[in-house]
């Protein structure tokens, strides 16, 4: 039989049918790693209700009032064992190519071990940040998802598939087989693990690898997670190799057929004219803003967002954000159609000459950009780059929404938290907002993370947490080492 809670609340977040998020009255029926079932119910009768169901399927009723209940969020594009790259200064690397200099010179001398152990401790941390749904990429794909699985995060791993350079090369045959491994893993299913393709990026996988994960992407429909266009070497280096951008590349290869599933990640380098190969619903385009602000600079999401295709917001690695927190990406997002006036004409014109009449102008420049910065700031349109855009990418997991057959990945938040004061804006809290410190308690694959009411000092407290921890520090200084 599988586990059966029955959460009761005076306000839980549910997609209504005409597209907006309301919070409601409502018991949430999770069965197993799935919620069964939402059932909406008269103001004040949640108690009653939430008893009521849970003698009916023999499971536990666990009402929390009128705290709110919400998806967890869903970080698109991470790299959790390099979490480990906060141990090093960034200096010199930033100014030539990160990925080729720092990157994947310390990065081939990880071991498999050490994989899984940092892992933990970047998973840990999404946990702490209300993160319950991660898309990974990196290289030991099955030591990632038997991390993911023991923190208990649910997400899609992709194990990092390169034959052309990069220190995946080595591994590319065992890292195809790990892919299938937790694929087919039932247990990693039940604990919300999945697999993904993993081509590195355009300039790192030949023709030949890439016909191969297209046609084995077609075959068994799980979806392609990979980094395009994400530096202006990538770029050239495949216009000089191929005759070609790394988009019309991967058209080319058949990667942006209809029935192939892809998450492309950072897009900086990606011509206007291009973005109309990318626009289908199988196809979503990941901005890591802060992410971008350290190793290159922002994706155009403006142009994204023009074009109409489909795009989420990640923190991606550690290395180049320093935080696994999703919320915060949010506020840049929500801000960003204003930052084109900085750097406007007219702005640029004030800053030299000042005055009323450039001044003027400036407020003109700032008015033209009005309707597309009150549509980014939207609480509910920023929610839902962490919440569900990627729902439908993987065949075997729904996440990011409150309703039947979704993956039970839900946060109770405290009322009583200064940062959602006063409670009647939950999405606006939840979206511009630093609400962590208000998590009660969060739930990933029905599974609960932390005591309730005493969320993240439970978990940093916990013995399996400190176990992690000196392990992750007894394996950077070996590794440091090594070095
Ligand atoms: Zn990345």
């Amino acid at each position: 039989m599988p586990r059966t809670t029955v959460i009761g609340s005076e306000r839980v977040l549910i997609s209504q049918p005409d597209g907006t998020l309301a919070a409601m009255p409502a018991c949430v029926v999770i069965k197993g790693n799935r919620i069964d079932t939402v059932v909406t119910v008269l103001p004040g009768q949640v108690a009653a209700e939430t008893k009521s169901l849970a003698r009916k399927v023999s499971g536990k009723a666990y009402f929390v009032g009128d705290n709110l209940v919400s998806p967890a969020f869903v970080n698109a594009h991470t790299h959790l064992a390099m979490s480990f790259f906060r141990g090093f200064t960034l200096g010199e690397s930033t100014r030539k190519n990160m990925i080729e200099d720092l990157f994947f010179h310390v990065e081939s001398r990880l071991t498999e071990d050490d994989v899984e152990s940092f892992t933990r401790m970047g998973a840990y941390e999404c946990l702490l940040n209300g993160v319950g749904f991660v898309w990974d990429h990196y290289y030991f794909g099955k030591a990632t998802a038997k991390a993911l699985e023991s923190v208990g995060l649910a997400g899609v791993v992709a194990p990092t598939l390169q034959d052309l350079s990069g220190p995946g090369t080595k591994w590319l045959e065992r890292q195809w087989d790990e892919t299938r491994e937790i694929s087919e893993s039932e247990d990693f299913a039940s604990a919300g693990v999945f697999a993904a393709y993993g081509p590195h990026a355009t300039d790192t996988v030949s023709p030949d690898l890439w016909r191969r994960i297209v046609k084995e992407s077609s075959k068994n429909s799980l979806p392609i997670h990979v980094h395009l266009a994400q530096s202006k070497e990538e770029y050239v280096k495949v216009f000089s190799r191929e005759g070609k951008s790394p988009v019309r590349y991967l058209k080319d290869l058949g990667v942006f057929e209809n029935d192939i599933r892809s998450l492309l990640v950072h897009g900086i380098f990606i011509p206007k004219e291009e973005l109309a190969l990318l626009n289908s619903k199988n196809k979503v385009l990941v901005f890591c803003p802060f992410s971008q602000l350290i190793f290159q600079f922002p994706a155009s999401v403006l142009e994204w967002e023009n074009a109409g295709v489909r795009w989420t917001v990640a923190t991606d690695c550690v290395a180049s954000n320093d935080s696994m927190n999703v919320q915060k990406e949010l506020r840049y997002v929500g801000g960003l159609a204003n930052m084109g006036v900085t750097y406007s004409p007219e702005h640029q014109r004030f800053l030299c000459e000042g005055g009323v009449h450039a001044a003027q102008s400036v407020g003109e420049a700032r008015a033209r950009v009005q309707d597309l910065s009150m549509r980014f700031s939207n609480s509910k349109f920023l929610l839902t780059k962490i919440w569900n855009t990627t729902e439908s990418l993987h065949p075997k997991v729904r996440v990011g929404r409150l309703s039947a057959g979704s993956l039970a990945n839900l946060v109770v938040w405290d009322n009583s938290h200064a940062s959602l004061w006063p409670t009647t804006q939950e999405l606006r809290g939840l979206a511009m907002g630093d609400t962590v410190g208000a998590i009660q308690n969060m739930m990933v694959a029905g599974k609960w993370i932390g005591k309730d009411g005493n969320y993240s000092n439970s978990i940093v407290k916990s013995a399996e947490y400190c176990e992690a921890k000196k392990d992750a520090e007894m394996r950077l200084q070996e590794l440091q080492k090594r070095l």
